[in-house]
């Protein structure tokens, strides 16, 4: 377990942490979650064992469990498990629960529903998910459709969600709704609101979507119809949730980035060890090849500078300071330079790097994704032309 006495932690203390990650991430190695790959299953040991360390909680205040600490100690606790061998699928069970689940709750969640919900997250016994992309409306999010009209002291949901990851798993759900038609509203970021809603649940129906990676963690359609949502289900201001959707969803680019670093790390360390080993013209070890070599120690670089983007972006975000600008940075970079690891890796390995027994092509299918999601490398440089170099915007 975590001990802390709050606030932000020393590099003793951080030390620790890491090293408690990786104790964990290496009981769940690269057997474990090709297996779990395989299986298309849920990962719930890992991630049981991930909680009960005290790992899940480490940003999330002490009083329901947490460690009180910050998102620098889970950047680096995600790193660690993904590089011990989880890879970069690790980072989603972070979004999915601490983040969609513990920093909506604890930020904009009442009292009562935090005391209800935060514990049993930390622990592991309570898994969330988190719904707001939606067929039509794709990146474009404020163009969502599903609705929540008011119905006595609460509301009907009615429209649909795609590509919603763990729902099958899922106790809890995130769901982002129009609680007033785009019609009707200034901006169309008004109007907007988030509800914590139990599942299954009467009017929720979801199917899976078969997918090319990340098969531990389904991901499906879900069609709401006209479910019956309680006043109390509300999170965070009504018709006002999209800017504390936004301070949730920006610190999810934190995890994703580290989970990306981590895995790119874990590829390495494969590349380089099946490299040394590995001889096909004489005596010479393939990782002895300028061609082997280049490629990873390019990658290498470019992920060591996004790792360090990543920790600054997560250090300005303790301190309470604007961070928007180098969290997106560093994801936009650890996609690209994970996925080139992940790559070269396979190339290292030549058709062992096309072997289920290899572990390098699960890797390789899970960091793809990471490319065009949570958020697309397209989103991100239009995000830095507009925001980093003041140009207009272009959509
Ligand atoms: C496995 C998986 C799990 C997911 N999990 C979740 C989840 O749990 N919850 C959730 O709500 N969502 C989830 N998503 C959705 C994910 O966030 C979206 O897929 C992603 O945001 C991209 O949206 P889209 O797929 O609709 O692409 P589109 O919006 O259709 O975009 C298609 C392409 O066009 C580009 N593009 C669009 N607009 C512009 C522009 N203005 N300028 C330049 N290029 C542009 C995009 O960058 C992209 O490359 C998941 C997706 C996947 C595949």
């Amino acid at each position: 377990m975590i001990h802390t006495d709050g606030g932000s932690a020393g590099s003793d203390e951080r030390e620790m942490i890491v090293g408690l990650a990786r104790t964990v991430g290496e009981k769940f190695g690269l057997d474990y979650w090709r297996r779990q790959d395989e299986l298309g299953a849920f990962p719930a040991d890992a991630w049981r064992e991930i909680c009960r360390a005290g790992l899940c909680g480490v940003a999330l205040p002490e009083e329901f469990g947490g460690a009180g600490l910050g998102m620098v100690e889970m950047a680096l606790i995600v790193e660690e498990l993904a590089a011990a061998g989880a890879g970069a699928t690790v980072g989603q069970l972070f979004m999915i629960n601490p983040i969609f689940g513990g920093v909506a709750v604890s930020r904009y969640g009442t009292p009562a529903l935090q005391a209800a919900v935060l514990p049993p997250l930390v622990r592991g016994d309570l898994t969330c998910c988190m719904a707001l992309t939606e067929p039509d409306a794709g990146t474009n999010t404020l163009e969502i459709r599903t609705s929540a009209r008011p119905d006595g002291d609460g509301w009907l949901l009615r429209g649909t969600k795609i590509w919603i990851t763990a729902v099958p798993d899922a106790a809890k759900m995130l769901v982002v709704a129009r609680t007033r038609p785009l019609a009707e509203v200034a901006h169309r970021s008004d109007g907007i609101s988030m509800f914590l809603i139990d599942l299954p649940r009467d009017g929720v129906a979801h199917e899976s979507i078969p997918k090319v990676g990340t098969n531990t963690l389904a991901a499906s359609t879900v069609h709401f119809d006209d479910v019956r949502v309680s006043g109390d289900e509300l999170v965070g201001t009504l018709h006002g949730g999209w800017r504390e959707l936004l301070d949730v969803l920006n610190t999810e680019r934190i995890v994703t980035t580290a989970a990306l670093v981590g895995a790119g790390r874990l590829a390495e360390r494969l590349a380089v060890d099946y490299a040394a080993e590995r001889k096909v013209f004489g005596a010479t070890p393939i990782g002895a090849y300028q061609g082997i070599q280049f490629p990873l120690a390019q990658a290498h670089a470019e992920l060591a500078c996004a790792r360090v983007m990543n920790l600054h972006a997560a250090g300005l975000h303790d301190a309470g300071l604007p961070y928007g600008r180098e969290a997106n940075m560093a994801k936009l970079v650890a996609a690209q330079a994970a996925s080139a690891a992940i790559d070269r890796a396979m190339q290292t390995l030549g058709g062992m790097g096309f072997a289920k027994e290899s572990h390098v092509e699960r890797l390789w299918r899970d960091a793809r994704l990471f490319k065009f999601a949570p958020v697309s490398e397209e989103m991100l440089l239009n995000y830095i032309a507009v925001h980093c170099l003041g140009m207009p915007r272009s959509y």
